[in-house]
């Protein structure tokens, strides 16, 4: 086995399952942000926003209907009708009654101005005298002049700009359909105001009332009462400049832009009554807050979730391929069966030879001063010269005898069907031809030596002491200078009883 190339699989592995991963999570995560994206994004333009517009549009014309009733019974009040036929002459009288429908009514005022006389009364008395020079003036005689019997009037200079407050100017006849003045009340219209900033700051959406020109006549922004910061016409806006002539001509529609970085969704809707539109905005980075973080919280997810599956996979591969190389029965380095190959071949040996009482030897092999050659030459030499010395081994022995990497530099030879003088005698040469094998090393050439022990197996005797005796004799012959094999002696013990 290869470990560097397995090694590399490993990594070609858990980048492919990462990838695979990531992919997988990162495009269902994508595509479930994206459609809830888009249909938040359809909910606001189809729905959200059209019925934050109804509700305003309805809200306001309830507001209307109130006054429109008072003043246009105050056009068909035969006192107030009789009052100026007669002649307008106890003032009293006059502000007496508009006092009553100002208070009983709550309106902000109330007021009549005869076409005679052109005086304006009011709740306090008579205030002044109507003029086609004051401009202020200039709503009566459109009033006068007007076909349809009465008129909706926003003043647009209202002292306080957070309140609305709606005019209505009706045409007043004499019993002869003969114009006399115009009567009416002016209320403020609270609710609509409430509703507004109630959908500014519950539902997070900006309501905007403006006029022909664009004009913001009423906002439900929180800080329209704060200096500075009021725009006080949509083309002021950065996004709505773009689209004001369009959103000031639709009856009905809904526009995108952007404004400082965010993106917004409008919809206009004209109010005839008032000559106005009705805008209602939405910044849809607020609607996306809540999915965006689900978003971050999915990919912070799949990516613990990708991280335990490569970590897992990780660990697996790494025990099984330990185990494997446990499993594994030759040797890395010089391509010998390893030890524990050989330990599972000698079970099956030393039965045999037990039973069939056929002679098998050992020849146990460590390589001299091993060490020094590591420490001068390097390790890479060390290890060149154990794959010269196997290769040496396999070439001398026959194909049914086994040679196997028992240590670091000590290898194991089981020679079937052969006795203690063949084995000793087949050790011997080992030994004299590793004596004169050269090595070619880093352009010098060195040579090593071996000691070895031999024994001849001893029927029913166990794998343990079978090798135990030849690492005995080992020693003995390391003991003994070296470069020598030591071989048991008694050799008729090998096929015994
Ligand atoms: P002695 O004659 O007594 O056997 O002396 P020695 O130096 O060979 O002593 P010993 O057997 O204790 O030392 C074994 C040395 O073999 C030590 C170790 O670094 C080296 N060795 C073991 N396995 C390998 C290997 O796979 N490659 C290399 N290059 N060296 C190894
Ligand atoms: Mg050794
Ligand atoms: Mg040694």
């Amino acid at each position: 086995m290869n470990h560097s190339r397995s090694v590399s699989d490993k990594a070609k592995l858990i980048t492919a399952l990462w990838l695979l991963l990531s992919a997988g999570f990162l495009a269902t995560t994508l595509v479930s942000y994206f459609v809830s994206r888009d249909s938040i994004r359809e909910s606001i333009v189809a729905s959200e926003l059209p019925l934050t517009s109804d509700n305003v549009y309805s809200e306001i014309q309830k507001d209307l209907v109130r006054p429109i009733l008072i003043s246009s019974m105050m056009s068909r009040d035969t006192f107030l009708r009789d009052w100026v036929v007669g002649g307008e002459r106890d003032v009293g009288q006059m502000t007496r009654y508009l006092k009553e429908v100002m208070v009983h009514y709550g309106a902000m005022t109330s007021f009549f101005v005869s076409d005679k006389t052109r005086s304006y009364y009011q709740a306090g008395g008579a205030l002044k005298t109507v003029s086609t020079e004051d401009a202020r003036d200039a709503w009566y005689f459109r009033v006068r002049s007007m076909s349809e019997p009465y008129e909706i009037n926003v003043d647009p200079d209202l002292a306080n700009r957070n309140k609305l407050t709606i005019f209505i100017n009706y045409q007043v006849f004499d019993y002869d359909q003969r114009l006399i003045g115009a009567t009416g009340v002016g209320l403020a219209v609270d609710s609509v105001a409430r509703m507004i900033s109630d959908y500014q700051q519950r539902y997070d959406r900006n309501i905007y009332l403006v006029d022909a020109t664009g004009h913001i006549v009423l906002s439900g922004k929180a800080d329209a009462s704060k200096k500075g910061t009021t725009r006080a016409n949509i083309r002021e806006i950065a996004g709505m400049r773009d689209h004001a002539d369009a959103i000031l001509k639709a009856a009905n529609g809904t526009f995108e832009y952007q404004d400082d970085g965010h993106q917004y969704f409008l919809n206009a809707r004209y109010i005839p009554e008032l000559k106005w539109h009705l805008l209602v905005v939405k910044q849809e980075d607020k609607a996306l807050n809540g999915i965006q973080k689900t978003l971050y919280l999915n990919l912070l997810l799949c990516g613990a979730i990708t991280f335990t599956v490569l970590l897992v996979v990780h660990l697996t591969i790494n025990r099984y391929q330990r185990r494997l190389e446990q499993m594994a029965t030759t040797d890395n380095l010089t391509g010998l069966a390893n030890r524990h190959a050989l330990e599972l071949l000698l079970e099956q040996g030393t039965r045999e030879a037990s039973r069939q009482k056929t002679p098998m030897s050992a020849i146990l092999i460590d390589i001299d001063r091993f060490k020094e050659l590591n420490d001068s030459r390097g390790h890479l030499a060390g290890d060149r010269v154990l794959q010269a010395l196997a290769a040496t081994l396999k070439e001398n022995i026959r194909n049914a005898d086994i040679a196997c990497r028992w240590g670091g530099e000590e290898f194991l030879i089981i020679l079937t069907n052969t006795d203690l003088p063949a084995s000793a005698s087949v050790a011997n040469t080992l030994r004299a031809r590793i004596e004169q094998q050269k090595h070619a090393i880093d352009g010098s050439s060195i040579s090593v030596t071996i000691s070895a022990g031999v024994v001849a197996y001893r029927a029913g005797e166990s794998q343990e002491s079978f090798i135990s005796r030849a690492d005995a004799l080992l020693y003995q012959a390391k003991h003994e200078g070296r470069n020598r094999v030591c071989s048991d002696t008694i050799e008729q013990d090998v096929i015994a009883t």
